[in-house]
């Protein structure tokens, strides 16, 4: 067990690993990536692995480009596999209302060079013979949309991390970040001390529990998200465009000859990692199938496929949401070298390519490649938020992940 580092990196999901690889790649020494459980087992492997390029402000649309293009280099970059398809998606309205969002989708997606456009649905059913046009308002096509193995991503970075010379830890959990005088001095671990002026806070869901260990109160709500993936269907190619329908918040991608498909549901579950004991895994949260099938029902005239298609995996994790639905990346005021990669929103495999090269630059050159003030912790002002108004906004953003109204 090493007892020295210039840069301690805690937990191996995509955002960590990430990070820890552009750390070294940009030329940092001693960096080290801890994790509780082995590297890239919690929410990161769970994911669907969706890219969404068309978001809601110029910054997430600049950043996604920039991780979409970084996730087709992987292999290159990392010396890592990635399966990888760039099929397209096609984002469905069903309301008046989701019709405008889509419409200003498209005027912002052109803007920053995305190849959008709106379709008929019946030639978003050309496109994907399993969306059938039947209540379809409107319909945008996203030709820059990709989708990828999720399993293959934080294993990737943190391999190509420790490949340059990066020391990996699994089994090792962070108890404390040890801050003294306004400083970062290093981390308590269960197999020891080890020393370090900048240490990054990427526990996925149990973010903010290490924070608090320090007194620091991170305002994200660690929420579940759950999947279907079917049985191989007749017809199905991977190059099938991806389907989102906006009001239902339900989302389609091809699988292995079949669909995976999940949903941000009106009501989700929130979960205070502190109380689910010392040796929770993700695996162990409860999974529920119903939700699921209730939502397959909402959206059975465009997508009867979903009501019909034999399930053979279910399985979910628990990402963290935020108030205003942005991620939380950027040093910590007040404790000098403490650093944050979280807040994922449902949508931080995809990016961590992106926020962990910029985060890298950040640490390392003293600013980020490109102006990160929106993500940053201080927009949200201690004191300013209580517990019920945090969950009431991340469940909104929750809920309206595609914008719809
Ligand atoms: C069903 C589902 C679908 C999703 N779909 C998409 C999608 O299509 N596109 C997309 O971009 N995102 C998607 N996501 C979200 C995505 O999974 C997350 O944004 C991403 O995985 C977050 O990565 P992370 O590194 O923050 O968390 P994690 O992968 O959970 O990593 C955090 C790590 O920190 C470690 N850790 C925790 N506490 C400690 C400690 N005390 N000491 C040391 N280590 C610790 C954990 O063991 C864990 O390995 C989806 C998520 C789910 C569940």
């Amino acid at each position: 067990m090493i007892s020295e580092a210039d840069v301690i990196v805690i937990g191996a999901g995509g955002l960590g690993a990430a990070t820890a690889f552009h750390l070294v790649k940009r030329g940092a020494q001693n960096v080290v990536l801890l994790d509780k459980y082995d590297v890239g087992s919690q929410t990161s492997p769970r994911a669907a692995g969706m890219v969404s390029c068309v978001r809601k402000s110029e910054l997430m649309i600049e950043l996604i480009k920039l991780a979409a293009e970084k996730l087709r280099r992987f292999t290159e970059e990392t010396g890592q596999p990635l399966d990888w398809v760039r099929s397209g998606s096609l984002k469905v309205a069903r309301r008046a209302s989701d019709v405008t969002v889509i419409e200003d989708d498209i005027v912002r997606g052109r803007r920053l060079g995305l190849d959008v456009e709106r379709i008929s649905p019946e030639e978003a059913h050309r496109l994907n013979p399993f969306l059938e046009p039947d209540g379809v308002a409107a319909v945008m096509r996203v030709g820059d949309d990709m989708y990828f193995d999720p399993a293959q991503v934080a294993v990737g970075f943190a391999r190509g991390a420790q490949a340059r010379g990066a020391t990996l830890l699994p089994h090792t959990g962070v108890t404390r970040v040890l801050i003294e005088r306004g400083a970062v001095t290093g981390v308590e671990t269960n197999r020891g001390t080890i020393h370090g002026s900048i240490v990054v806070d990427a526990a996925g869901a149990w973010t903010r529990q290490i924070a608090e260990v320090s007194g620091i109160r991170i305002p994200l709500v660690p929420t579940a998200q759950q999947l279907f993936v079917t049985d191989p269907v007749p017809g199905v190619r991977p190059d099938l465009p991806m389907v989102r329908v906006m009001d239902a918040a339900v989302y389609v991608r091809p699988c292995d000859g079949g669909f995976l498909w999940g949903v941000y549901e009106e009501d989700p579950r929130f979960f205070d990692m502190g109380s689910l004991g010392e040796s929770f895994q993700i695996k162990d949260m409860p999974l529920d199938a119903a939700v699921l099938w209730r939502y397959a029902d909402d959206v059975k005239r465009q997508l009867p496929v979903l009501s019909k298609a034999k399930v053979r995996e279910h399985r979910g994790g628990i990402p963290t949401m935020t108030a205003d639905g942005q991620y939380i990346v950027g040093p910590m005021p007040g404790a000098r070298g403490f650093f944050f990669a979280s807040g994922c929103n449902v949508a931080g495999l995809s990016i961590s390519p992106a926020l962990g090269d910029a985060l890298a630059a950040w640490i390392l050159d003293g600013a980020p490649p490109l102006d990160l003030t929106p993500l940053a912790v201080t927009r949200f002002i201690p004191g300013s938020w209580s517990e019920q108004q945090l969950q009431e906004q991340a469940r909104w953003q929750y809920r309206h992940f595609y914008g719809s109204v």
